[in-house]
């Protein structure tokens, strides 16, 4: 048996904790980013049979790499299958591209498969405390509904969601705020930034921490992240199912903002996962981009585009490429390349995808679609994260592709029939802080 495994902070400036501080914690108290202190391989066999494998199979075994020295493995198996109640297909386009559909879950977006994940875990950690424990999450939108609908119903744990007055779409509001139970929606009169500044300065504040159990479910999270890594073992298992990746190498582009989504790729092409290049879809914020060409990374403020939920001007997730590969520039812009769609090009995309193929992608999974169109070679397949169903962005899409085109899936629409619940709450520090002392009694 080996010995547990630790997780090290990638700013290298404290000391390694266990699997469970790094979920609980969140963010290492030296600001790092938590990372595994091993990845480990798997055996070359198991991707001879992997095809044979349903997603959920394959996902517990990736699961045991990760956390099989820390969690029983009855035990994982279960928080596996239940995070994984739906599928994530892979869609052929063209005859060369492939969709892997991440929106087939609860809030019809990729964030799902962490999100319900990390919720299972924490829950599973917490068990023999009786104190609740009360997830802080400030939302500009999506991360909001994958998170409340992730610890939806878990036990022992209360999620307060803080979000922007009137600056959230309808049905993403309905997402999170038509839920009961243990979910609270807190409408901030105030801007995101306000909403994450009172979260913050909640963590940050001592004499509440000692009374109330407070974390975070941030993406930076370790629980968040790495299961993450599944479905790209699901992709290849599947492609390899259809007979289509024999003497073919596989692409696989990541529509991405905070670059976690990629960076689990990564981690499952260093575990043995045969994928001979990623390519990395920027909207117009592409200071990944402009470090891939030149070795500079200069973050700066995001700019607003049709696919918000990758206008990210300083990606949190970089901090763990540089540390997968030592920092090296060349080796970085080997695995990974560039590409960037100002919304002038999306829209081209979706609606060229659409009228020559019939098939509908995002906003975000037009920009994969289209990088992997411009770099696919001739003995290459590719495969793009097709991150969010596309009526998530109705007014985006449909007005490139024609009103009333976009189908509200079932889940979108029971959403919208919910009843609405808020609190309110303003910006100012003191009326949130007595709001949380209350939860701790
Ligand atoms: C969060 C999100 C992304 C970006 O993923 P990262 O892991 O932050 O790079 C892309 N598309 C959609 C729809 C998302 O919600």
């Amino acid at each position: 048996m080996n010995p547990i495994m630790k997780y090290y902070s990638t700013n290298k400036n404290t000391p390694e904790v266990s699997l469970k501080e790094a979920v609980v914690k969140g963010l290492a108290s030296d600001n790092g980013l938590f990372m595994p202190e091993r990845i480990e391989a798997f055996d070359p066999s198991f991707f001879e049979n992997i095809q044979n494998l349903s997603f959920q199979e394959i996902a517990f075994e990736v699961a045991q790499k990760f956390f099989g020295e820390d969690i029983e493995s009855g035990k994982l198996h279960e928080i596996v299958f239940d995070t994984l109640s739906f599928d994530c297909p892979v869609v052929k386009v063209t005859d060369t591209i492939y969709s892997l559909e991440l929106f087939h879950g609860p809030t019809l977006a990729f964030k799902d498969v962490g999100a319900r994940f990390m919720a299972r875990l924490l829950n599973h950690f917490l068990e023999k405390k009786e104190k609740l424990v009360n997830v802080l999450v400030a939302t500009s939108g999506d991360t909001g509904s994958a998170v409340a609908n992730g610890f939806l119903g878990v036990e022992g744990i209360h999620v307060h969601v803080l979000y922007p007055k009137g600056k959230v779409s309808r049905i993403q509001e309905a997402q999170f705020t038509t839920l009961g139970q243990n979910i609270t929606a807190l409408e901030v009169e105030g801007t995101f930034d306000d909403c994450q500044h009172l979260v913050k300065t909640a963590f940050l504040d001592q004499e509440l921490n000692d009374q109330v159990i407070l974390t975070s479910a941030n993406s930076i999270n370790v629980a968040r992240f790495l299961p993450q890594a599944f479905y790209y073992f699901n992709a290849y298992a599947r492609l390899k199912e259809a007979g289509v990746l024999a003497n073919k190498e596989l692409v696989v582009a990541v529509p991405s903002g905070n670059f976690g989504n990629l960076t689990a790729g990564l981690i499952a092409a260093e575990m043995g996962l045969p994928i001979q290049q990623f390519v990395a879809a920027n909207n117009e914020n592409d200071v990944v981009f402009e470090y891939l060409k030149t070795g500079k990374y200069n973050p700066r403020p995001s700019v607003e585009t049709i696919a918000n939920a990758m206008d990210v001007g300083a990606p949190s997730n970089f901090a763990r490429i540089l540390d997968l590969y030592e920092g090296s520039h060349d080796k970085i812009a080997e695995k990974i390349k560039g590409f960037r769609y100002s919304d002038k090009e999306i829209r081209e995309v979706l609606e060229r995808v659409y009228s020559k193929t019939g098939y509908l992608c995002d906003p975000h999974g037009a920009c994969g679609f289209q990088a992997l169109r411009e770099f696919l070679s001739e003995n290459q397949i590719g495969v793009f994260l097709e991150t969010a169903h596309p009526a998530k962005f109705t007014e985006t899409v449909e007005a490139v592709i024609g009103e009333g085109k976009v189908l509200l899936p079932g889940k979108l629409a029971e959403f919208m029939k919910g009843t609405r619940r808020v609190d309110e709450l303003k910006t100012d520090y003191e009326q949130f802080r007595k709001y949380l002392f209350k939860k701790g009694l």
